[in-house]
């Protein structure tokens, strides 16, 4: 794939509904035993504070399914802990929206 194609991919999470990836890049890795390969960078929108992140998977990846990587829906700062995707997971359906809402205001307060 040429490096300035743009690629989207919908990952659907059953917590957080359908998440858009945009791939925004490559770039070359070495591995610890010495191989080079290319990752595929990506950037999605953190469900907590709204700001883009990146994440990387290796560079043939083209659909969601293919990397847990597009589970992903917080940045670095706002990672979910156990306790709170648990509080999400157990909760009606109807009542996740305000949990996750309160979780918004706990983690950027
Ligand atoms: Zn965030």
């Amino acid at each position: 794939m040429k490096g300035n194609q743009t690629m989207i991919l919908i990952a659907h999470s059953p917590l957080h509904g359908d998440r858009l990836w945009r791939r925004v890049g490559s770039r070359d890795h070495t591995t610890r035993d010495g191989r080079q390969i290319t990752l595929a960078e990506w950037e999605s929108d953190c469900t907590i504070c709204g700001k883009p992140f990146r994440a990387t998977t290796p560079g043939n990846v083209s659909t969601a399914e293919q990397s847990k990587t597009f589970q992903t829906v917080t940045c670095e700062a706002h990672r979910m802990t156990p306790a709170n995707v648990a509080r999400l997971r157990y909760a009606k359906a109807a009542d996740r929206p305000a949990i996750l809402e309160a979780m918004k205001r706990d983690m950027i307060a």
